[in-house]
């Protein structure tokens, strides 16, 4: 049997960090010609590896023209592929397993697994889900068991306006996000302050013309 793990990295990219989901793949050069490939979907923000197909064997040039295809199709709907290091494949797949195994969610095909590499030695500690910014940064335990019940109970949160509006953010992203909302209702100060400013002068420039609109 194939080593898939042994066979030297053809490629590998996920979309956007911070997304929630990350779509992961990962080919591997088999012979001259042709690659083996597997692209797994992650759901960071609840239940982990969800999803995963590939093949053992497909041409190079097939691939190519598929993986063309996935990235314009996916930038169409706004989302972008990113190349990565295979080390950085193998805590998102070690992530996902751990917390589709804390869920229970119906594993994916170990085959699939495989093609990315020995996960055996990915270790992560601390909260099992992670900064939904960030991806790294640790959560406050009563965020972390919020997340795996509402998990668990099968609720859809995905996608629904309540999820926009609940971030789970590590301390580090959260000082971020201050900073930035200071940011940006300084910089609604200013603008209003501006546009009062000259509107101001309008008048008084109309005033000083002779101009009595009043
Ligand atoms: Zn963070």
């Amino acid at each position: 049997m194939v080593n898939y793990a042994l066979l030297p990295v053809y490629l590998v990219e996920r979309t956007d960090v911070g997304a929630g989901s990350v779509s992961l793949i990962v080919a591997r050069s088999l012979f001259d010609n042709e690659v083996c490939f597997t692209c797994l979907l992650i759901d960071l923000w609840k239940v982990g590896l969800k999803d995963g197909f590939g093949k053992r064997s497909i041409k190079k040039s097939e691939f190519d023209e598929m993986f063309n295809v996935m990235i314009r199709d996916a930038k169409k709907c706004g989302v972008h592929y990113h190349p990565i290091d295979n080390s950085e494949a193998k805590w998102l797949v070690a992530q996902g397993i751990r917390i589709a195994e804390n869920v229970g969610t119906t594993p994916v095909n170990k085959k699939w697994v495989y093609v990315v590499g020995d996960i055996s030695r990915v270790k992560i500690g601390g909260s099992l889900y992670k900064c939904y910014r960030c991806e790294k940064g640790e959560l406050q335990p009563k965020d972390d068991e919020f997340i795996l019940e509402v998990a668990r109970s099968g609720m859809e949160l995905a996608g629904s306006p309540e999820e926009t509006k609940i971030e789970f953010v590590c301390e580090k992203c959260m000082r971020k996000k201050r900073v930035h909302a200071r940011k940006k209702k300084e910089e609604a100060q200013r603008r209003k302050s501006v546009t009062e400013d000259s509107a101001r002068r309008v008048s008084q420039g109309l005033y000083e013309k002779g101009y009595r609109l009043y």
